[in-house]
């Protein structure tokens, strides 16, 4: 025996895009229904992203969706670029007049729950089974199996595949209708948390000849930071006092900083890889965030680019669903993908500026030296940084 759900927009993934997807929907009058096969406590748990564009926060508090970032969430008006143990500042306000936030994905969780539950939204967590079928119908499903063994059916108008990198969804798609663009990077982020008050007020991102690493923060009593490893290499292989001391060796300098260390109570290999599928829409499924899209975490693009799709989608459904005007669902892919291809660009060259890449000859590692240099000796240079780190101005014409 099968329950039967009917819906308007049923949602694969209770991420920040479908959550965001859910409010935005819900504020239209247009109802909803979310699967998420990880329970609420396992996302609330899940450390991942932290930085949030100036246009992101916008969206998430004018919309009534987030309620603390203003007042738990950091401001961060610049980043720091240790090259070699020298500092050099970008000054985001100064020179773009923006900020980002430092407000981490799974507060950013707990409030979209939050709020989904307040406004009576539909949101089962801890299923099993998922599997979207009927996308060239026009009444596509979701089945799945609820937290309790129960067998059901999602009847909807569209589907919205927000389901992350593993995407189902996504893979439910024939490969013959979809095209891949993939890039491998050639070295990982060994990423910690730990208890210690913060090291520094703003992120920085350092580079020597030891490699990457980025000081980051997550609240005042627990940090977060990472460091360039090989792809395979072993957290376990990793004592508190070795990772330690890669992290100081890769920020010392004439300055005589120091990191504030403290006890680690997690530690992981992230491998990177840029990744996009195309088009983000197949009759009626359509694709948002990570489910489409993934960059290497170096420029703290993807949950801002999760939040832009969602922002483009709900236009979009809005406009089908209340004046049967499909335009924007069929402009969706291509005014979602502009803003994704600048994103995986920034992305991507970030990433090979400040990383070694261990297959790089001595040319091209004293090249991107010279290219560092012009960069951050240019106050252009540092104003095309600014803007992509805080963020471009959106696709979207949504008032908020
Ligand atoms: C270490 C790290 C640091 C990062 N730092 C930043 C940063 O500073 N700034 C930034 O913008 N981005 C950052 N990111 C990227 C960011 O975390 C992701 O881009 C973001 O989570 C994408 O949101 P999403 O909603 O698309 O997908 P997700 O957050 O992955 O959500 C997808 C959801 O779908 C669910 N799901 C998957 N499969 C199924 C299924 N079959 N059935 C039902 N549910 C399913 C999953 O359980 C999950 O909850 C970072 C990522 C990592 C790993």
């Amino acid at each position: 025996m099968v329950e039967e759900l009917r819906t308007t927009v049923g949602i694969v993934g209770a991420g920040p895009a479908g959550l965001m997807l859910a409010h935005l929907l819900h504020t239209a009058g247009i109802d909803s229904v979310v699967v998420d096969n990880r329970d609420r406590d396992t996302i609330a748990h899940t450390h991942r992203a932290g930085i949030l564009e100036q246009g992101s926060v916008e969206l998430l508090t004018r919309t009534g969706a987030v309620s603390r970032a203003h007042t738990e969430g950091h401001q961060h008006e610049g980043t720091v670029f240790r090259v070699d143990g020298v500092d050099h500042r970008i000054d985001f306000q100064g020179l773009v007049g923006a900020s980002v936030w430092l407000y981490p994905q799974n507060e950013v969780f707990v409030d979209l729950a939050k709020t989904r539950d307040a406004d009576g939204g539909a949101v089962f967590y801890g299923v099993s089974d998922t599997q979207p079928g009927g996308f060239d119908t026009d009444r596509p499903t979701i089945d799945f199996t609820d937290a309790d063994g129960t067998a059901r059916r999602i009847i909807c108008d569209w589907i919205v595949g927000a389901d992350g990198s593993r995407s189902v969804c996504r893979t439910t798609v024939p490969e013959t209708t979809r095209q891949r663009y993939a890039h491998q990077y050639p070295f990982a982020w060994f990423g910690i948390l730990c208890e210690a008050p913060p090291s520094a007020p703003e992120l920085i991102y350092a580079r020597s000849e030891r490699g990457f690493a980025l000081v980051s923060q997550r609240s005042d009593t627990v940090q977060r930071m990472y460091f360039q490893c090989s792809p395979d290499e072993d957290p376990d292989d990793w004592s508190e006092d070795r990772i330690w001391s890669e992290l100081q060796a890769r920020v010392d300098g004439p300055d005589g900083y120091r990191l504030t260390t403290g006890t680690i109570f997690d530690k992981t290999v992230l491998p990177f890889r840029s990744y996009v599928t195309e088009p983000m829409r197949h009759g009626r499924l359509l694709l948002a965030g990570d489910a489409a899209h993934t960059v290497p975490p170096t420029g703290a693009k993807g949950l801002n680019l999760a939040l832009q799709d969602v922002r483009v989608l709900f236009e979009a459904l809005r406009d089908a669903v209340t004046r049967g005007d499909e335009s924007g669902i069929d402009g969706y892919s291509d005014r979602a993908l502009a803003r994704v291809w600048k994103a995986q660009n920034f992305s991507s060259w970030m990433t090979s500026l400040l990383h070694l890449d261990p297959q790089a000859s001595d040319f091209e590692f004293r090249r991107r030296q010279g290219e560092l240099r012009g960069l951050l000796e240019s106050a252009h240079g540092r104003a095309y940084l600014a803007e992509a780190y805080t963020g471009w101005p959106g696709e979207s014409t949504l008032t908020i």
